[in-house]
């Protein structure tokens, strides 16, 4: 199955429409030896009642390191596999979760 955003365009009405503000991708992540771990930390800036950003607008400049959604980003594995930007990309990786488990 081909994902469907391959063909919009990052940040179009169509492409930003897709995400369902779930909040997941706004957890801190590692990057270890080319694979992403997501961690329990989220983002200072994310709302964890409503799961939407409080700066969404001013990103840019209140949180340098947060990242636009690229086609190229999406298929860097930072994405839950379930997040609708992801599903149906052909031999995705998703991030590992953090766990209790040690
Ligand atoms: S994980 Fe996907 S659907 Fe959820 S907020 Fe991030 S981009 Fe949007």
């Amino acid at each position: 199955m081909k994902n469907k955003m391959v063909f919009s365009h990052p940040g179009s009405t169509e492409w930003e429409a897709v995400c369902q503000r779930c909040g997941r991708c706004c957890y801190e992540k590692i990057d270890y030896r080319g694979r992403i771990y997501y961690t329990k930390q989220p983002c200072q800036h994310l709302d964890s009642a409503t799961k939407l950003c409080r700066v969404y607008r001013q990103r840019d400049e209140c949180h340098a390191d947060c990242s636009r959604l690229t086609p190229e980003l999406v298929a860097a594995g930072i994405l839950p596999k379930d997040c609708p930007y992801v599903v149906g990309l052909d031999n995705y990786q998703a991030p590992e979760m953090e766990t209790d488990e040690a």
